[in-house]
């Protein structure tokens, strides 16, 4: 199956009420893009409203616990994520990677309860700024994909098609900085034989999404990188005005290689 180009935004902890006319507008304009999947990753609080708000439209979460239920103060566990309309969920974003130290071992524990409940996943993996200036960043982001993948034991054979894995450098993460051309494709290839190892052939059907400070004037770029299949959004995401160009630009690309559309 050919591979779906796959925008997703990623709102962090930025949202409230009034800012659902923003999800709205969103959905509403993806829709001129039918060879583009677009979702949003709300803060847990938006997530069922705008669920309601804009029904059809795929609304994502940014974290989940990898517990069923239990004494877990302040987390949330997939059921709640399903019930509040959420279709999938971000999990080993370096930001709680780094701030709440979760390791490779529990981003791979999230990912394997969300596929199981049937949730999609967007896995982040991604080198600080010394690991790359080390020239050691394939070599670590192999080694955290290797740790963090889902079923990586090819125990599941309906794994590939739900997941979905984001490069994102660290120090190119609301920085302005992003990486070169050159660096992503060397990146984006090492992760797809990663996938191959883990999966097999199923490893082609997951998609490699690009992240870190992608805008309107640098996605057309990235999206014409091999095995880039779409992005993970932060800043912007949040407005519709700096969100929907980055889509057009992934149906732009799409277009241009009919191919892998
Ligand atoms: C992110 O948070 O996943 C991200 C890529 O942020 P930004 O686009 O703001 O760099």
């Amino acid at each position: 199956m050919p591979r779906r180009k796959l925008v997703a935004g990623n709102w962090k902890m930025h949202g409230t009420a009034s800012d659902l006319g923003q999800v709205a507008a969103i959905a509403e304009a993806s829709k001129q893009f039918p060879a583009v999947d677009v979702v949003l990753c709300l803060p847990a609080t938006l997530i069922e409203r705008a669920a309601r708000a804009v029904p059809g439209f795929s609304i994502g979460a940014q974290d989940v616990h990898f517990a069923d239920k239990g004494a877990h103060t302040g987390c949330v566990c997939t059921a709640m994520l399903t019930d509040a309309g959420a279709s999938l969920t971000i999990v080993g974003h370096s930001e709680r990677r780094e701030a709440q130290r979760e390791s490779d071992a529990d981003v791979k524990a999230k990912a394997d309860a969300a596929l199981s409940a049937g949730l999609g996943v967007i896995l982040c993996v991604g080198e600080n700024l010394e690991t790359r200036e080390a020239g050691q960043a394939v070599a670590a982001v192999s080694t955290q994909l290797d740790g963090s993948l889902p079923h990586g034991d090819g125990s599941a054979a309906s794994v590939p098609d739900r997941l979905a894995v984001a490069y994102e450098p660290i120090w190119a993460i609301g920085t302005g900085k992003v990486a070169s051309t050159v660096d992503i494709a060397e990146m984006h290839a090492a992760i797809r034989e990663r996938l191959r190892a883990a999966y097999s052939a199923a490893g082609n059907e997951v998609r490699i999404l690009y992240g870190g400070s992608v805008k309107a004037s640098n996605a057309a770029e990235i999206f014409a990188v091999a095995d880039v299949d779409g992005a993970l959004v932060g800043g912007a995401s949040l407005t519709a005005e700096d969100f929907v160009p980055i889509v057009e630009a992934a149906a732009a690309a799409v277009e241009a290689s009919p191919a892998i559309a």
